[in-house]
Parts: C-alpha cells; sequence; structure tokens
C-alpha cells in the first residue's frame, strides 16, 4: 500500500501546477477517472507534459505544441511508461483534466474526482509497469478515499462521451479491474 500523506503519494515526484484550484467541497472526493496523454501525440518520455500541466510549454519542438500551448489544465497524476509517478496537484483541490463531463447523472466531475493520466495512446499498449503502478496508486486512493468504490472508477470517454476517447480501447479495464480486486 502506497503511503497518501496530506493529499501526495509518498511515491510520486512532485511537480505542482498552477491548474488547479479549491474543490467546492473537499471532503467530498468520490471518483476516480482514467486518462491518457502524450505530448507530442504518440510520442514518449520527453519532459512536455509536465511543462504543459506546469503552465510552461514553450517548446517549439513540434507545431502541435502551438495549438495547445494556452490550455490551462492539469491532472492529479502521471504515471510515466516506465511506471514513475509525478504528482501535479494535492488530492483535496481540484485539478482540471475532465471538462465538461457527467457521471451517473451529476455533472462538473472535476469538483469530486481524481484525475490520472497514462502517458499513452489510444491504441498503443499500456505497459506492466503502468498497470503495476495504476493498481497501486488506485488501490491507495481507494483507502484514503474509500467513497471511490471500483464502481466509481471511470474512464474520461464514459464521464465526455463524443467529446473525449481516453484511455482509449487500449486500455484494457478486465486486467486492470483483476489488479485493484
Ligand atoms: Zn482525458
Amino acid at each position: 500500500m502506497l503511503t497518501i500523506t496530506c493529499h501526495l503519494l509518498d511515491c510520486a515526484s512532485h511537480i505542482p501546477s498552477p491548474h488547479h484550484n479549491q474543490r467546492p467541497n473537499p471532503s467530498d472526493i468520490s471518483l476516480l477517472v482514467i486518462h491518457n496523454i502524450s505530448l507530442p501525440p504518440g510520442e514518449f518520455g520527453g519532459p512536455y507534459i509536465e511543462q504543459f500541466f506546469q503552465g510552461e510549454l514553450t517548446s517549439t519542438a513540434h507545431p502541435y505544441f502551438d495549438e495547445i500551448r494556452e490550455m490551462k489544465v492539469s491532472a492529479h497524476c502521471l504515471i510515466k511508461r516506465d511506471g514513475a509517478v509525478v504528482q501535479f496537484v494535492p488530492f483535496d483541490q481540484r485539478a482540471w483534466h475532465a471538462g465538461v463531463s457527467s457521471f451517473e447523472g451529476r455533472d462538473q466531475c472535476n469538483d469530486y474526482s481524481i484525475g490520472i493520466e497514462l502517458e499513452g495512446t489510444d491504441d498503443l499498449p499500456y505497459t506492466d509497469l503502468q498497470y503495476q503502478r495504476l493498481a497501486e496508486v488506485a488501490k491507495s486512493i481507494q483507502h484514503h478515499y474509500p467513497a471511490i468504490t471500483a464502481s466509481r472508477i471511470t474512464g474520461h470517454s464514459d464521464i465526455a462521451p463524443g467529446r473525449k476517447t481516453d484511455p482509449g480501447r487500449s486500455f484494457n479495464w478486465k486486467a486492470f479491474r483483476a489488479l485493484i480486486r
């Protein structure tokens, strides 16, 4: 079990993102949303996701960066291809990952959810290290925030259908759910 102290994962690197604010009710943390991201799209291992969530994506390394550099988004955590975890926002704060969204009829999922990004794409398989780490992180989060039951772990595409596709068909929900059972 990974330790969570003051709403931070002890196992993670901590890179604060300015893209967050207060939750309307910090004691209502009751949903876990799984995403993917890669920058540039389909490329792994660069420093760009961290820069993007910090609002410091100034590189001209790829034309796509021009389209997104003004976006103010974040997630609580990122799990990289090697299983390394970066935390950008403490869990009791509201990260900006879900956008227009709804879970079981309740809108504004950012208000009450934790967002975890996997470094990946909708089509390329995630790594075993990512599944293992995600399962460890998810179990610790569930232990610390017991309102996040197994049925309240969902994908971005499930809370923003038609608008978002991540974590994509490459994410093996069956294998992941077996790991956290
Ligand atoms: Zn997403």
